[in-house]
């Protein structure tokens, strides 16, 4: 019953707006009303929850066509509607604004308006006393091949909100207790008639919070937390790939006055090695011989991503570019066991640098070398050069030149 504005209306775009231009309108909103940007201006943050809430309504397909059937009816509990996850906290008349989607889908805008606002330090949310659920962190960590092939336990440091001791996290002053606002009794609305209606409002004494901090906590000044480090140690399991996502639930910033923490989230991106290429569960090698193991044949020695070496035996006659696969020496494979293959390719390499006698030398193996099949793939290639130019000079007298 409570008359609310449409959420095309409070986004400003039109009905049959593509997911993208509604994407770029909640964006801009987002910047513009944040928090961070509009200390203690109430109709910015009235705005911002405004925009949240139509947004993470009209991102969701099954939700918008909802609210195109039966407008704000299709989430009203009230009304027997779509509920789930359109509303957090109990008490609260609007949207906390956290940037995840609720089931433990990440937004993907998430990760740009975040980043913009992390520059800002602390956060000062203004005079709003209602608990609101902590945002979602991401921390981007590096992990090197080695780890992400053993797997690893990791620690990282975070500057984050946390809970504030001096009041746990409440708000209110040692000693006291938020008190239950006595004109909503708590429930953070009021009903008020108006003709034949029962109209629900935001209860003015307390903001809707349904609880009020006479005597706010000097340390978080009623906020409830506090800017410090944290250490987090972070589990990478062994085959873990680049680009993967790690969920710890709980250790987002903490929430506001009490409120739950957010989530937060390890993105994991695995280091460039100097050795080896992989490809999946299996790593490539690029190793160097010269034109004498080529030619005669030798053995060759790489170390492994384990920390072993392998001999590998380089026939007679290798050619540039061959590979030799070396089953089970790749990558350890995510929760499962056994081993990707590890390739090596061979580059032969030209002498440099050579002295007069080597050039001798050198000079002297390619006059033998001239009778015989030694060359098979230049003779080819030679072959090929004859043919065409065969045919070029058959063109020639065809044109009488
Ligand atoms: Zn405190
Ligand atoms: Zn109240």
């Amino acid at each position: 019953m409570t008359e609310k504005r449409d959420y095309y209306e409070m986004l400003g775009i039109s009905k049959g707006a593509s997911a993208d231009d509604l994407k770029k309108a909640y964006r801009k909103l987002a910047m513009k009303y944040h928090p961070d940007r509009n200390q203690s201006d109430k109709e910015a943050e009235r705005k911002f929850k405004e925009i949240n809430e139509a947004y993470e309504i009209l991102k969701d397909d099954q939700k918008r066509a909802a609210y195109d059937r039966y407008g704000h009816a299709a989430f009203d509990p009230a009304a027997g509607g779509f509920g789930g996850g359109a509303r957090h906290g109990g008490a609260s008349p609007g949207f906390d604004f956290h940037f995840s989607t609720g089931g433990g889908g990440f937004s993907d805008i998430f990760e740009e308006v975040f980043s913009e606002f992390m520059g800002g330090g602390a956060r000062q949310q203004g005079s709003a006393s209602s608990a609101q659920r902590g945002s979602d962190l991401r921390y981007n960590l590096k992990v090197s091949l080695e780890d992400a092939f053993k797997g690893a336990q990791i620690t990282i440091k975070l500057n984050t909100p946390i809970k504030c001791d001096a009041c746990e996290g409440h708000g209110a002053a040692k000693g006291t207790k938020p008190e239950t606002c006595t004109t909503c009794r708590g429930r953070g609305a009021v009903r008020m008639q108006q003709g034949f209606f029962t109209v629900e409002r935001t209860c003015t004494t307390c903001n809707g919070a349904g609880q009020i901090i006479k005597d706010p906590c000097k340390t978080c000044r009623g906020s409830g937390r506090k800017t410090g480090e944290r250490k987090l140690s972070v589990a990478i399991p062994a085959g873990i790939e680049d680009g993967s996502r790690i969920r710890l639930a709980g250790e987002g910033e903490s929430g506001l006055r009490g409120g739950p923490a957010g989530d937060l989230y390890v993105f994991v991106s695995i280091e460039p090695h100097r050795l080896f290429e992989r490809e999946g569960a299996d790593l490539y090698c690029k190793a160097p011989i010269s034109f004498g193991t080529a030619a005669l044949g030798g053995t060759l020695e790489v170390p492994t991503i384990d920390g072993n070496h392998v001999r590998v035996t380089i026939p007679e006659g290798t050619q540039s570019g061959r590979q030799f696969r070396l089953k089970s020496k790749g990558m350890s494979i995510l929760r499962r066991s056994g081993r990707g293959d590890m390739i090596i390719q061979v580059s032969v390499e030209t002498p440099v640098h050579l002295n007069k006698r080597q050039k001798e030398l050198l000079k002297e193996l390619d006059e033998t070398m001239k009778k015989g099949d030694h060359t098979p793939e230049n003779d080819k290639f030679m072959t090929k050069v004859k043919k065409f130019l065969e045919g070029l000079r058959h063109c020639l007298s065809l044109w009488g030149l």
